[in-house]
């Protein structure tokens, strides 16, 4: 695309002065492409509109190329500090949410058992009815679980669910909750952190995949790209030590294989060496409590007990001292165990031992931008699980869902399902039939993002917060979810109508963003100012003043990682790891994103075993061989892909397919590992772990058909693995 800035303001200017004219009525205020008036919009050339894309946490800037109503291509927004014209794959095939043809296309209600997933159209009235008559017959029962929305929606959620005395859980898979427990003991500051990569000189990773879907990863891969190629005098260096060679490991200078659960005891022992060779910034006072803990821990038992020999855990120390602007960073497997928080606090020590922090290529924290209302604690799994201890919060209630899918996330052994069971009512407000939504009684579905107001603050990276606004007109009779809550709101009368008596969900944005103006700059007039912040997609400073830091908390445990099964029946290691592009198993029902080959193995369209070949041919394994692989909770099959990068204790399976619900391109195609995994919880955190499970492998003796791709001479060819042709 060669779209310049000033060229891209004017049209998007175009378009926001646009959806401000006065007299268009609430409706048409949504209505973004059709506010503008019919002669100027001309066939065959493009509005630009500029919004957030909301397909995973980050919340990148985006802008929506729209002709004649129909959003056409998505780019990056190359004035948001966070992605800076870039977009990941996700943000990419957005569109084939707008356009996918299993949106749930107006207000349901279930026709048969719950869970049998048959439904039958109710109308909107009548469904609201429903649904506020149930929330009023529970007071204080009611359970809302929403993905994490920072902003406007989650002020919304959070003053409803308190002003009705109910509980909301803003909860996703990925949302790094051992990271912010982490950074709680270590500095003193639960949020998540901003990595100055571009600055870095030597980079010591353990396990985070900041290259496929960490954090922020188009905000990480393009800084990791000035980190290695946008100096000229220096080229940072990079070290990945991680049990898997992964898309980041094979990235990096070095690759440092590791037992699973143990990095933080390598972090431990470099750290101790650290101090030991008089090498740390840390100031005195502080210096007592980590030789302390460090004392004892010895090299040669940590060298056996990670894997690592100690001559490689000295060199990576002296590596790590000497560079001009170290970095350690940490996630992924490292963090998704039963010692997971520890293993983080491990490793933020040795930044604090090399007092890299709010230093150029270090570690900064800014504090996310004063936005009104919107915070919005994401808690851990554990949270959810306590919803049928014995409180039995959900029980017999009314039991809310706002883009989570829970029963695909959560394995089996937490027995999450008995919450949905035991409900009175289960609302979905999403707009797929995903397998925690076909569970509903009833479903309010939401406009997808592209079709709806909403404001997005940005967590660690810079202070910014997105502005989202409509680019094409909603396509079903679906409507905005904070409309729902507004309008739910007003029938219940009393406190809540009080505290949110906004009309409809864009005048509450529009107010916030009023509130968050004049605080930044009293007497501003507002209109240029809401004007501007459409025109640019939203409000970012370049360079925040980075939070000082005067916590330096010491390790204080770094045990290895516990795991269920025993190592006799269960000899393997087991890996479920985010798919590229279906991550947590959101992007299953995309066929670009399906589509969309393994960086390490080119698998497309479905689940595969990877397996070291070694381990292979002690089992008489071939390639494409269906392999069951067993755990103490369950079992799987799928077909052997042979990886050398695994090594031969380890098993590991992506995430994201095996759907028994999400719409044709998701359904029924592959495997979910979440199912095998037990219910074992990091404790600080309260986040599962999901690597904390053993399994087993049983030849079945019959034959996959996984579809691999290959660049020949001659393009792409698909074919399965073992020559049977072409797929
Ligand atoms: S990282 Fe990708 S999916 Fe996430 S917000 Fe950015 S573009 Fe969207």
């Amino acid at each position: 695309m060669d779209l310049k800035r000033r060229d891209f303001l004017k049209v998007v200017g175009l378009g926001a002065a646009g959806s401000m004219l006065p007299g268009c009525g609430g409706e048409t205020a949504k209505l973004i492409p059709y506010v503008l008036p019919d002669e100027e919009i001309v066939p065959g050339v493009a509005n630009w509109y500029a919004s957030v894309c909301r397909e995973c946490e980050a919340g990148c800037g985006i802008i929506v190329r729209v002709m004649e109503g129909r959003a056409r291509k998505i780019e990056g927004n190359p004035d948001h500090p966070l992605n800076r014209g870039k977009l990941c794959a996700l943000g990419q095939a957005s569109l084939q949410g707008l356009y996918n043809p299993d949106r749930i296309r107006g207000p349901l209600q279930r026709d048969g058992e719950r869970g049998e997933g048959r439904f039958k159209p109710i109308p909107w009235e009548e469904a609201m009815s429903r649904w506020v008559s149930a929330l009023q017959k529970h007071p204080g029962g009611a359970v809302l679980i929403s993905r994490p929305v920072p902003g406007t929606l989650a002020g919304l959620f959070s003053t409803f669910m308190k002003e009705i005395s109910g509980t909301v859980f803003f909860y996703e898979p990925s949302a790094e909750r051992p990271l912010r427990a982490a950074n709680r003991k270590s500095f003193g500051i639960d949020f998540l952190p901003d990595y100055d990569l571009a600055n870095t000189t030597y980079l010591l990773s353990f396990g985070a995949p900041f290259l496929s879907h960490w954090l922020s990863p188009v905000h990480f891969g393009a800084a990791y790209g000035r980190m290695r190629q946008g100096r000229p005098e220096v080229r940072g260096r990079f070290v990945q030590v991680e049990p898997r060679l992964s898309l980041t490991a094979a990235s990096a200078d070095r690759w440092v294989p590791i037992r699973p659960g143990t990095e933080g005891l390598l972090a431990v022992a470099i750290g101790r060496l650290i101090l030991e060779e008089g090498r740390t910034n840390l100031p005195r006072g502080d210096r007592s409590r980590f030789e302390k803990f460090y004392a004892s821990f010895s090299i040669d038992r940590i060298a056996n007990e990670t894997g690592v020999a100690e001559e490689e855990i000295v060199r990576l120390a002296r590596e790590f001292y000497t560079a001009a602007s170290p970095l350690a960073i940490g996630g992924g497997i490292a963090s998704e165990q039963t010692n997971g928080t520890d293993t983080l606090v491990a490793i933020n020590a040795l930044n604090l031992l090399v007092g890299n922090i709010n230093r150029p290529g270090g570690i900064r924290f800014f504090r996310p931008s004063d936005f009104p209302a919107s915070s919005a604690e994401v808690v851990g799994e554990q949270a959810l699980l306590d919803l049928k201890g014995p409180s039995k919060k959900a029980s017999r209630s009314v039991l809310m869902l706002y883009q989570a899918n829970p029963l695909y996330t959560l394995p089996p052994s937490t027995q999450f399902r008995q919450v949905f069971e035991e409900a009175d009512l289960v609302v979905s407000f999403s707009p797929f039939l995903d397998e925690s939504t076909a569970m509903a009684d009833l479903i309010l579905p939401d406009h997808f993002f592209l079709e709806s107001w909403g404001d997005h603050v940005t967590e660690g990276i810079a202070p910014a917060a997105g502005l989202a606004q409509p680019v094409v007109i909603p396509r079903y009779d679906t409507r905005p979810v904070g409309d729902l809550f507004l309008g739910a709101a007003n029938r219940f009368g009393g406190g809540v109508k009080e505290r949110l008596s906004w009309t409809d969900y864009r005048t509450m944005v529009r107010e916030q963003w009023r509130d968050f103006f004049d605080r930044r700059q009293p007497g501003q007039p507002f209109e240029a100012a809401w004007v501007e912040a459409l025109q640019k997609g939203g409000w970012w400073k370049p360079e925040g003043k980075p939070v000082s830091i005067s916590q330096r908390g010491a390790p204080s445990a770094a045990e290895p990682a516990r795991f269920e099964g025993s190592e006799k029946e269960f000899p393997f290691y087991f890996y479920p790891f985010p798919s590229m592009g279906l991550h947590y198993g959101q992007g299953a029902n995309r066929p670009w994103l399906q589509e969309l080959p393994d960086p390490m193995t080119t698998v497309v369209w479905g689940s595969w075993v990877e397996i070291n070949p070694k381990t292979a041919q002690e089992y008489g394994l071939a390639e494409r061989d269906l392999v069951r692989v067993i755990s103490p909770y369950g079992e799987i099959e799928a077909p052997v892909v042979y990886f050398p990068g695994n090594p031969p204790d380890l098993i590991s399976v992506p995430i994201g397919q095996g759907h028994r619900a999400y719409g044709r391109y998701a359904e029924g195609r592959g495997v979910n590992p979440l199912a095998l995994l037990a219910p074992l919880i990091d404790a600080p955190s309260g986040a599962l772990a999901t690597g904390a499970t053993r399994v087993r492998i049983e030849r079945t003796g019959r034959k996959g058909r996984p579809v691999l791709v290959d660049q020949t001479g001659q393009g792409t060819r698909r074919h399965t693995e073992g020559g049977e042709g072409e797929a």
